[in-house]
């Protein structure tokens, strides 16, 4: 059974934006890579994948720098550079998932938004656009290619220029909490915000930017446990899970 566009009906997103941690590919409270965490993230993939939603990936480099953090940490480094540093260790990561995906047997594409030729293609849109209707899991690496911002902002600025249905935001723990549930055992988790209540309770979702982009051009945010394996195919079919960021009903 499909939609008039050849979607699967069951399918709640036709095209999403899966925003992932550098940390996500790192050993729970390390730093690096971790070959078995990329590898159960890119089956988890793999299999979303298979449930036929197109799927363009954002990773962030926070498992080997944050810019922010690290000119803070020595004086000598610009702080533009520093982040030009975080842009690159998002390269980093996305070979790494590039690879991983791969060796299941799922075509990917690796884009770019600075220049890195040798290893990844360029970000062009219309080009991102065409792999994901070929059915190509498209991997955005470094951001918008711009210092100063996040991946985050990254994933909601994609979500816009790519026309995605959701940013879906996978963590390690199951959706936005009143309170940091690992010190707080008695946080209460949400499960629908406005954007402007994740604002308003200063909710460490995402930053302000990637939230403000999101609510002004009604993108939703689905924040979700990556986890419990098969949640990021439950996320993409839609089986309620995590907080739902937006304005219609979860
Ligand atoms: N970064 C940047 N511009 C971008 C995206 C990322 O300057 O468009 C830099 C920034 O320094 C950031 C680092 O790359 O801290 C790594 O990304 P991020 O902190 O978003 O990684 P995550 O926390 O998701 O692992």
């Amino acid at each position: 059974m499909t939609d008039p566009d050849g979607s699967p009906a069951s399918l709640r997103f036709r095209r999403v934006i899966l925003k992932l941690s550098g940390e996500s590919l790192a050993d729970s409270g390390q730093r690096g890579i971790s070959g078995e965490e990329v590898a159960g993230i890119a089956k988890q993939i793999m299999q979303a994948h298979a449930s036929g939603c197109q799927i363009a990936v954002v990773i962030g480099g926070g498992n080997i720098l944050r810019g922010a953090q690290f000119s803070g940490m020595h004086a000598m480094i610009h702080e533009a550079t520093a982040h030009y540093m975080g842009m690159m260790a998002t390269v980093i990561n996305s070979m790494a998932m590039q690879d991983a995906l791969e060796s299941l047997g799922c075509n990917t594409r690796v884009m770019s938004a600075i220049e890195v030729d040798t290893v990844a293609e360029p970000f062009i849109r219309r080009r991102a656009l065409r792999h994901l209707e070929k059915g190509r899991v498209v991997i955005l690496a470094a951001g918008i290619g711009r210092p100063f911002v996040t991946t985050d902002t990254a994933a909601a600025q994609r979500a816009l220029e790519l026309g995605a249905d959701a940013v879906l935001k996978a963590t390690r723990v199951d959706g936005v909490f009143s309170e940091d549930p690992e010190k707080n055992p008695h946080a209460v988790l949400y499960d629908s915000l406005t954007y402007n209540e994740v604002i308003e309770k200063n909710l460490r979702v995402m930053d302000a930017t990637a939230i403000a982009l999101c609510r002004e051009h009604q993108v939703p945010i689905l924040v979700f446990n990556f986890k419990h394996d098969g949640n990021i195919v439950r996320a993409v079919t839609g089986e309620g899970l995590g907080t739902w960021i937006g304005t219609r009903p979860h």
